[in-house]
């Protein structure tokens, strides 16, 4: 007897634009792994900030990777980026890690860009420095007792400054001294030399949009799936996979969501899953295990306060996967079989081909939906699985497809 799956997945759409993008390099080679994610303004700190993070990698590179030892140095790049109506504040957070040095590197990098006069600025030019020593000095020494008093004027003169709708962030880079620290100060606490009014993003949940899908679980399956998105690619990957009636599971990256929320809201409402691949790509399993708890619940937390979702599937980093990321949280660990490698072939028909060589039943294939050369791939390999009768499920999909089916071979 044929049993049918239904499947009805409930959204909530939330209305709210930007513009900013993200641009997202990661590589794993024998040597190193390198996770970046970066702002794109579409201002002329674009250049600035791409500058920097090729310097970044190619100091990283000649520095600290270490082709002969059995550990990868890791080079990660998270941002943090606030759009106000007059200036964007950026801040990125660089992390180090390799066999060559015995405590990692952290340090931040922060820019303020003045929209009106299209011009970086200074941190003179955002704060008066002077004015605000004593509100800056307390805060540190509330915060961090042990430091030590002859530094504090010299860790000040060294700030950097980044901004959000209700703090200001001090950042203080790693000395002879002291680790990277970080104080935040009210905005109406401090005074800043530039007028940082924002605009309210109106958020109007829109209830409630219902999609059905039957699948029969006795049709041959196929689980695509593509990590370290969203990106630009991604919407147009999403429409494709609708227009062809496929349903895909994208992992996503935590620290994208907020910039990407109306493609994720747009990709559920399409009957894809999204799934969690961290916060911002760093190597899991070289992280504590309060660091591990904290890129998975900060992903999962973005995602149900932006999107009223909480995915059940998770998808570490470099696929690699220990204890604490299987025991410790209750999103089940997805890996796959079918590797395409798109991260690293140019070649769309190479990717075509490893995608759809060894075509199994339940077989589940990994993707980046990341690269203009993926979106190319889909539109080629879609029609393959469609020739050959598979239908495109998500995993999700596949694990109820594959329990129905046991119960029935049970029978
Ligand atoms: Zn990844």
């Amino acid at each position: 007897m044929k049993k049918v799956l239904m499947l009805l997945i409930i959204l909530f759409i939330t209305g709210c634009t930007n513009n900013n993008k993200v641009a997202t390099i990661i590589k794993e080679e024998s040597s190193m792994l390198i996770g970046i994610n970066y702002p794109i303004t579409n201002t002329k700190l674009d250049m600035k900030i791409e500058k920097d993070i090729n310097k970044i990698q190619s100091d990283f590179k000649n520095k600290y990777q270490s082709p002969n030892s059995n550990t990868k140095a890791e080079l990660n790049i998270d941002y943090n980026i606030n759009e106000f109506k007059d200036y964007i504040s950026v801040v990125l957070n660089v992390y180090i890690s390799s066999p060559k040095i015995d405590k990692n590197i952290e340090y931040v990098i922060t820019y303020m860009y003045d929209k009106k006069n299209k011009k970086i600025l200074k941190n003179n030019d955002i704060i008066d420095i002077n004015n605000s020593k004593y509100i800056i000095k307390e805060e540190l020494l509330k915060k961090y007792k042990n430091i030590k008093i002859s530094t504090i004027d010299a860790l000040i003169n060294n700030s950097l400054i980044g901004i959000d709708p209700e703090y200001i962030n001090i950042y203080f880079n790693p000395t002879e001294f002291n680790n990277l620290i970080s104080i935040k100060i009210p905005n109406n606490n401090i005074k800043l030399k530039i007028n940082i009014t924002s605009e309210q993003i109106n958020k109007v949940f829109n209830k409630m949009e219902v999609k059905s899908r039957v699948i029969d679980p006795n049709d041959k399956v196929i689980a695509l799936t593509f990590d370290d998105g969203p990106s630009i690619y991604t919407e147009e990957i999403i429409e494709y996979l609708h227009e062809n009636d496929c349903n895909g599971t994208f992992f996503v990256l935590g620290n994208k969501v907020k910039i990407y929320s109306d493609i994720i809201k747009k990709s559920i409402s399409y009957g894809n899953e999204i799934g969690n691949h961290s916060y911002n790509h760093k190597w899991l399993i070289k992280l504590s295990e309060k660091d591990i708890l904290d890129q998975i619940n900060k992903t999962q937390n973005i995602l149900n306060s932006v999107a009223g979702y909480t995915p059940t599937i998770l998808r570490p980093t470099y696929g690699s996967t220990n204890d604490i990321i299987k025991n410790k949280t209750n999103l089940d660990v997805v890996l796959w079989n079918v590797d395409t490698m798109d991260w690293k072939y140019k070649s769309v028909n190479k990717i075509v081909a490893r995608a759809t060589k060894n075509l199994k039943d339940g077989n589940i294939i990994l993707m980046h939906d990341t690269k203009y050369r993926t979106l190319e791939a889909i539109k080629k390999i879609v029609p393959i699985l469609k020739e050959n009768n598979y239908t495109c499920v998500t995993i999700s999909e596949l694990k109820e497809i594959n329990l129905i089916r046991k119960i029935q071979n049970e029978k």
